[in-house]
């Protein structure tokens, strides 16, 4: 799948954009998603989901610019929200109230309020105060709510583990046996419907089976539902399934996403349940289409390190600075130079800001282009003006055509926010 971005004659292509070529005169840092590429991940997504009712929704946390989303809700895909912001950006993309699913630990009456009157798919709450207040929200306005309870299932992503959120130690969901109190109060309530289920275990899983474990709690739950004369009609099974961050672009056989190893079969495991299923996924979606283009300001050698210091920082790509993570590291255009062992670091102020540690990479010089891979999902979407750097300009590229999809902010709309 990583067709969408290869090497041709020692250069990197994006599609057919000769990125070498292009980004030479841009002004760097900057972001540049595939169209193809997310293209490729949503229809993935439909043809798995195709023998199931299915409704999949994408997770604006790990990607909200409009233009991207406007792709996305074209490919039939529902919106998974978790601010009022967020849902105010998804309805001005086009994704219908009826598709769209709110989760969060902190809705505050505000945000309860702008979804019981937009009408959206499903709120899934996660306490029994949110409960509370949501029923109120909803008889003041005296409109019937659909909602899940997301039901925290005690499972071990293997994951980082500030990204695991299906450990009872976690503060996401409602354990099992609160859950089917709380579904009980449910069935009584004059203004919430219990419509659904919902689980969310974690991100970037690479392994199928903390996602079968949950499909089996999440089974038994229901069936427990059931006795007790309580009957949902859909199940959402949660995002969080990985990429491959160590994508090199070398070989277009080599998956960029996880989806076709996992979400299959995550629905197979509820064997022949006859729910509705809903899938909210981010990463899996938006994550390979997407890099990261910086310049090499210096090189800096001192007595037992190299670092290449670029123009891109913690504040554009914080994954590495706040999970450790790894994001794969390519140069525009291919050297022939021998490797060294290099720290690849920010211009910002914090020891903790790099983006790549002890890194085996052809000898870069500088003004040399470098990408980082796998930057679609959590990349701009977690940035901030932190040292008082700019948020950066993003790019998309649709074949031969390459088009702005946000301007690079200026000090001045900064300092203009101060009044
Ligand atoms: C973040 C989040 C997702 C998406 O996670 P990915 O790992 O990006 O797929 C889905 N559902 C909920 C509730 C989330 O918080």
């Amino acid at each position: 799948m990583s067709k969408n971005f290869q090497y041709k004659n020692q250069t990197l292509f994006c599609e057919n954009v000769n990125l070498a070529e292009w980004a030479a005169e841009k002004k760097t840092p900057l972001y540049l998603y595939s169209a193809a590429e997310l293209k490729d991940n949503l229809n993935t997504v439909n043809n798995i989901g195709r023998p199931y009712t299915f409704l999949p929704c994408y997770a604006l946390k790990a990607n909200y610019n409009p233009h991207l989303l406007e792709i996305i809700q074209k490919h039939n895909f529902g919106a998974d929200v978790v601010s009022g912001g967020e849902l105010i950006f998804a309805l001005k993309a086009g994704f219908k109230a009826q598709q769209i699913v709110f989760a969060g630990v902190g809705k505050t009456e505000e945000e309860l309020e702008l979804a019981v009157k937009k009408g959206i798919a499903s709120i899934n709450v996660e306490s029994e105060s949110e409960i509370n207040l949501l029923s109120h929200v909803a008889g003041r306005l005296k409109k019937r709510t659909a909602v899940a309870i997301r039901v925290n299932p005690d499972i071990d992503a293997s994951t980082h583990e500030y990204i695991s959120t299906g450990k009872k130690v976690n503060k996401f969901g409602v354990e099992p046996e609160k859950a089917l109190q709380l579904y009980k109060k449910l069935k009584k309530d004059e203004w919430l419907t219990p419509e659904g289920i919902h689980v969310h275990i974690g991100s970037q899983i690479t392994d199928k089976t903390p996602f079968e474990r949950t499909a089996h709690v999440i089974e038994n739950f229901v069936k427990q539902l059931e006795k007790e004369e309580i009957s949902i009609s859909n199940i959402d099974l949660g995002g969080g399934i990985g990429i491959n961050y160590e994508d090199d672009f070398s070989d277009p056989h080599k998956p960029s996403t996880y989806i076709r190893h996992i979400l299959p079969a995550y629905l197979q495991a509820f064997g022949q349940m006859d729910k509705r299923f809903t899938v909210e996924l981010g990463r899996s979606v938006i994550g390979s289409a997407g890099i990261l283009i910086t310049r090499v300001i210096y090189r800096k050698e001192s007595a037992d390190k190299i670092f290449i210091i670029v123009d891109a920082a913690m504040n554009n790509l914080i994954r590495p600075s706040l999970y450790q993570a790894y994001h794969h590291i390519v140069p525009l255009i291919k050297k022939d130079a021998p490797t060294e062992v290099v720290d690849v670091v920010g211009p910002v102020c914090e020891t903790g800001d790099f983006l790549a540690k002890d890194r085996q990479l052809p000898r870069l010089e500088e003004g040399d282009l470098i990408a980082v891979v796998g930057a679609g999902a959590y990349g701009q979407s977690l940035s901030s003006n932190y040292n008082l750097r700019p948020r950066i300009g993003e790019y998309l590229v649709e074949g031969d055509q390459l088009r702005t999809i946000a301007k690079e902010q200026s000090i001045e709309e900064i300092y203009n926010q101060y009044g």
